[in-house]
């Protein structure tokens, strides 16, 4: 194993799913099994060509990595060990309920993942047919018993809400419903509609109601206090853990730290450049390296300060006024003086002498927060 060499967090996209889901717009493909073993070797070269970059964490994500063989995915993390992942690293493999059973989770653990991030989306059977997920709330349930069967000990599940026509107290329920299955890290995304997907095209005909944005910012209001109340942290935005089991990976990316990202669309920060790979999964495949870079830039300047700032800013204790002067410079209460300052009189920001931090009325309006922030603005 090698000891030396940038430590960077590894994201591999394996953009396969059984079936597209009707909010999806992540690149992801249903089908395409003719390319599953070419764009493996395409990972395993990319990962043998790291060096002198080290993986500090891995992460396998999708699309759903568990369409694929249990063995492919462990031809990744062994490759990732062959490039210096640590044995006793974060090494977390996404998957989809439904496509997981006791043998696949049990190779996954034995082949050394040590998180599990299940997409259960919902623990209701009418949210999970209207989001046009391939699973029903028991075999998610049923997945979570098995990951823990085979030893994960360590299982995020992801949850979202602000669903079309989706009440609070079916929220309530939902949330109630995934907690009683004891995962040790929670995210919840609201449901996000995307232009041109089947579910925003429903919406626009009016087949369906259209989401209510104060009646999902009640829901995550409800969600931070019936997290906090069965003892999870909120550490992100969106983001909850059991103590000691905030995401490794994710941090690095909220913390501005370097990563590099394989497979299709995937993106990387390097030394102060961020650069992605095509969308195209034939050019992926057939193209020399170089050619995969869909795009590059410079994160430098007043970008690389915004950047900084809104990513320290949705971590929950908030962003360090030190560490940003260490790096930039400059306190970033002086540099954001007019957005924070209007921030704080509006009760979304506290500022105080070592952090800034949102406010609960602050996370659910952060975003009105970074666009007075946008480089062109703090001059
Ligand atoms: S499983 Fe995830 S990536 Fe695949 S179609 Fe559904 S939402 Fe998209």
């Amino acid at each position: 194993m090698k000891d030396q060499g940038q430590c960077v967090g590894l994201y591999i996209h394996i953009p396969f799913c059984r079936r597209r889901c009707l909010y999806c717009d992540f690149t992801s493909f249903s089908g395409h099994r003719r390319w599953w073993q070419r764009y493996l070797q395409v990972l395993l070269q990319e990962i043998r060509e790291l060096s002198p970059l080290r993986p500090c964490t891995l992460y396998v994500g999708g699309g759903t990595p568990t369409v694929w063989p249990a063995a492919y995915l462990e031809e990744l993390i062994k490759a990732a060990r062959a490039a210096g992942l640590g044995e006793g690293a974060e090494a977390t493999v996404e998957a989809n309920p439904g496509t997981v059973g006791p043998r696949k989770l049990a190779l996954l653990r034995q082949s050394g993942y040590n998180r599990l991030s299940l997409g259960v989306q919902s623990t209701k059977d009418e949210n999970l047919r209207l989001l046009g997920r391939l699973h029903t709330a028991q075999q998610a349930h049923c997945a979570l018993a098995q990951a823990r069967a085979a030893g994960f000990a360590n299982i995020n599940i992801d949850i979202i809400y602000g669903l079309p026509g989706q009440s609070l107290a079916a929220f309530r329920e939902d949330l109630e419903r995934a907690l009683e299955w004891e995962p040790e890290h929670l995210s919840a995304y609201c449901l996000s509609l995307e232009p041109g997907t089947p579910l925003a095209e429903m919406v626009r005909k009016g087949l369906l109601p259209e989401p209510d944005p104060d009646l999902a910012a009640d829901m995550y209001c409800l969600a931070e206090e019936l997290l906090a109340s069965a003892g999870y942290e909120h550490y992100e935005l969106s983001n909850w853990a059991r103590p000691g089991f905030a995401c490794r990976h994710n941090l690095l990316y909220w913390r501005c730290e370097p990563y590099v990202g394989l497979g299709v669309s995937a993106y990387s920060f390097i030394d102060g450049k961020r650069f992605a790979r095509t969308a195209d999964l034939a050019s992926y495949v057939r193209l020399p390296v170089a050619q995969r870079i869909a795009f590059s830039e410079s994160i430098d300047g007043a970008l690389a300060m915004f950047e900084a700032a809104m990513l320290g800013l949705r971590l929950v204790q908030g962003l360090s006024r030190e560490a940003f002067a260490a790096r930039f410079g400059v306190d970033p209460v002086a540099l954001y003086a007019e957005a924070f300052s209007w921030a704080a009189g509006e009760g979304l920001l506290e500022v105080d002498e070592s952090r800034v931090r949102f406010t609960q009325k602050g996370r659910l309006l952060s975003n009105e927060v970074f666009a007075r922030m946008l480089p062109d603005r703090a001059g």
